[in-house]
């Protein structure tokens, strides 16, 4: 079985340009397989206020990256990527330059709905989606998702279901009725060919306390034949790989037969059964 962890920043624009190689070096230590770097690509959208990487940027990450890449040649294999917010103006933009990039792959991500951001709790109130409730929430996220896997440039979804780390913070419950709504999101998922991810990374949050996603949309993904893959969206060395073993535990325990990693644009799979 191969350990990956395909979601991993080095927000060079904090850490400086040495954090990608502190972070395939951590995963390499780890024992992981397969790291793929995964920085957070041009926005081009004045609601979100995260930084991530600027087109004059580019050249230099896949630089550094064909470097590190090169220096663990047999050690880990080091993969190429890109975490891109969906964002329909976009679409015919990604089209042209994403084809030029020289990407393993491309992570499809919903930060925002309208000008709600879900990972800013202040944003609700003033936002398009203020006074709806934790269903309508829902509803409001994955449409934004189905958009996304529909636009043809993702070959897999970031943590799909966000939405759920603004709750706690809005007073609200998780909705209980949410079976539908997953039901079809995988079905549509599966008929796109585009993957999701078991985002490590809620479980270290206080206010989401799990993976993303939620294991009842996990098994609704296994049931459709969606493919799946693990990441760790570590922002920090030290979080390279963190909770992945449980991750793949996770995925074999409901049924799940492989991973999928990307090379070059195309899917590959890794057997999850030995
Ligand atoms: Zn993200
Ligand atoms: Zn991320």
């Amino acid at each position: 079985m191969e350990l990956i962890d395909l979601h991993i920043h080095g927000a060079p624009w904090s850490n400086g340009w040495a954090n990608y190689r502190r972070s395939v070096w951590q995963a390499w230590r780890n024992g992981l397989h397969i790291a793929g770097l995964s920085e957070h690509g041009p926005r081009f959208n004045y609601l979100v206020p995260f930084r991530s990487l600027g087109l004059a940027e580019l050249d230099k990450y896949f630089h550094t990256i064909e470097e590190i890449r090169l220096e663990f040649a047999g050690e880990i294999e080091v993969l190429s990527g890109l975490e891109l917010d969906y964002n329909q103006r976009m679409v015919e933009y990604y089209s042209n330059l994403l084809p030029r990039l020289p990407l393993d792959y491309v992570i499809g991500a919903i930060h925002s709905v309208e000008d709600w951001i879900p990972e800013i709790p202040q944003s609700y109130e003033t936002s398009a989606l203020a006074g709806k409730n934790a269903e309508q929430l829902y509803q409001a996220y994955f449409l934004k998702l189905t958009e996304a896997a529909q636009s043809g440039l993702f070959d897999f979804i970031a943590h799909p279901d966000l939405v759920k780390k603004a709750l706690p913070h809005l007073g609200m419950k998780k909705p209980d009725n949410l079976q539908t709504l997953y039901q079809e999101t995988a079905k549509m998922l599966a008929a796109c060919d585009v993957g999701i991810e078991i985002n490590t990374r809620g479980k270290l949050l206080p206010d989401v306390g799990e993976f993303y996603p939620h294991i009842d949309f996990l098994t609704e993904c296994r049931r459709a034949g969606v493919h799946l893959t693990i990441g760790s969206d570590a922002h920090q060395p030290q979080n390279v790989g963190l909770a992945v073993e449980e991750a793949f535990r996770l995925a074999q325990s409901l049924g799940f037969a492989e991973l999928s990693v990307w090379r070059k644009r195309k899917r590959y799979v890794s057997n999850l059964s030995n």
